[in-house]
């Protein structure tokens, strides 16, 4: 019996190596035949993340550094930025639709800063290719929201864009146009509203709407 025990014990490790080397065969197998399912190519999933791993996720880029109001004290309003490093133009589609291609890590992009994202003719484009590539877009350093398109209006709730603030110092015509020279109140208003309404049609809460107040001292 001694005998035939010890023999049995030689028998399982020799094939034990086998067995563990086996198991992991298949394991790389399946994993392999799982990438290359999904994506066609396992180095190719591979190479995406790098590229996340290793370059930018948030961006701010300029939609328009043109602005159609004159705030007091406002580079862009008053007209210095045209001459100056920020310029004076529109971000274009194309340009972005290339920034997005070659940075497939980039998920999240801020609109504004200088001037008025919604001046932007590329603008509807944007938020749709953004949405088809599930970027992120952000409004949130500041839009006067004066002049959009219904088309343009639409687009922010068909293209869940994300969020962007309103800049509002005022509650009546006179005391926002103190600041906000060349504004319209009621236009602000009725935009609002419009996007609203969209929301409402597309059973949506983007985008998230902020109201800036700056208040300010009598003159
Ligand atoms: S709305 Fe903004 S960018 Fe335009 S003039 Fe006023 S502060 Fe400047």
């Amino acid at each position: 019996m001694a005998w035939k025990g010890s023999k049995m014990q030689t028998e399982r490790s020799y094939w034990q190596p086998l067995l563990v080397l086996y198991k992991l065969a298949r394991l790389i197998k399946a994993t392999c035949k799982r990438l290359y399912i999904r994506n066609r190519n396992p180095l190719h999933s591979l190479r995406i993340f790098y590229i996340r791993a290793t370059r930018p996720h948030n961006l701010r880029i300029e939609a328009s550094s043109k602005c159609q109001l004159h705030c007091s004290g406002c580079r862009t309003g008053d007209g210095s930025n045209k001459t100056g490093n920020v310029g004076w133009g529109h971000l274009r589609f194309k340009n972005l639709k290339e920034l997005i291609d070659h940075n497939p890590g980039v998920k999240e992009i801020e609109l504004s800063n200088w001037g008025e994202m919604f001046l932007n003719p590329d603008l509807l484009r944007i938020m749709q290719y953004g949405y088809e590539k599930k970027i992120r877009f952000t409004a949130n350093n500041g839009t006067n929201f004066n002049n959009a398109t219904e088309e343009i209006i639409e687009g922010l709730v068909k293209y869940r864009f994300h969020s962007f603030r309103v800049s509002i110092d005022g509650a009546t015509n006179p005391t926002y146009q103190t600041f906000r020279r060349g504004g319209n109140l009621d236009r602000v208003s009725i935009n609002i509203e419009r996007v609203n309404h969209y929301k409402g049609v597309y059973h949506s809460r983007f985008p998230i709407m902020t109201w800036i107040f700056i208040v300010f001292a009598k003159p």
